[in-house]
């Protein structure tokens, strides 16, 4: 079957505060040798006790998705995302993603909530094992894993990057634009309906811990494949820019990862136990 295809319009109207989210696709991988230890990847945030799932096989599935991290077959970097600096060295988008996640992973399994990640420690690389170099068909694929799981949520994690080091701030994004969301009488679909009510719940949670500028709920202007190709409710989180060196060496500050993972699985949790 022919891949959706999605045009993209040109980066100039689309603000370049999108960087991170244009720089998502990416190509295929062989599978990294995996690292037995937990351990964070950009090395300022260990998280070495991340909890087992619940055991109750009937506790809610979250899936997270830590944004970027992808290799080619050479074993190149190609969906890397933004960057920043901090104390003379380089932030990845791709690693500081993937120690939230497992911060936010931590805390959901401790509030009784399964969790699983497109990314983890042990297999920080999300690697397409089929359909070659398709870099488009990658974030479709992440959706796909959400799916098999059979999550009831799809939480993308992602910084910011802007050529203007004064933008700051996080915002939520929600899926309006699923495939398989049927428009009900209103307008709108269920999976949009509650993707807008996860978003809007875990916006409200982190306004509770971060220090940044709250920049909102929001909906992609254009077709993003994570949110095309989801079967469940999803939204994308923007912590903060990366490019804003503020922003970038609070993002880095251990109290600010454990508060801001916190306020996401608060907010996860709000939204699966209202
Ligand atoms: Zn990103």
């Amino acid at each position: 079957m022919t891949p959706l295809r999605i045009p993209l319009l040109p980066a100039a109207m689309l603000g370049l505060s999108l960087l991170c989210i244009a720089a998502l696709a990416s190509g295929a991988a062989k599978a990294a040798k995996p690292n037995t230890e937990p351990r964070s990847v950009t090395g300022l945030i260990p998280r070495a006790d991340i909890p087992a799932n619940p055991t109750d096989p009937h506790a809610p599935l979250v899936v997270l998705d830590p944004g970027h991290g992808t290799r080619d077959s050479s074993g190149r970097i190609t969906g890397q995302g933004s960057s920043g600096r901090y104390k003379g060295r380089e932030i990845p988008e791709h690693e500081l993603t993937l120690d939230y996640a497992m911060w936010v992973m931590a805390d959901l399994r401790s509030h009784g909530i399964r969790c699983e990640s497109t990314r983890t420690y042990s297999h920080p690389w999300f690697n397409v094992s089929y359909r070659g170099h398709d870099q488009e068909a990658n974030n479709k694929l992440r959706a796909e894993f959400a799916a098999e799981q059979g999550a009831a949520l799809f939480v993308r994690i992602h910084f910011d990057g802007s050529t203007n080091k004064a933008d700051s701030g996080y915002k939520v994004f929600y899926d309006d634009q699923s495939k398989f969301d049927t428009p009900g009488k209103g307008g709108k679909g269920k999976l949009a309906t509650q993707s807008l009510r996860a978003a809007k719940l875990i916006d409200a949670a982190l306004s509770q811990a971060s220090k940044l500028s709250d920049l909102g709920v929001k909906r992609f202007e254009r077709p993003i494949y994570g949110f095309v190709y989801a079967q469940q409710p999803a939204v994308l989180l923007e912590l903060g820019y990366l490019s804003n060196p503020h922003d970038c060496a609070y993002l880095l500050e251990p109290e600010t990862v454990k508060g801001i993972a916190a306020a996401v699985a608060q907010g996860v949790a709000d939204y699966l136990h209202p």
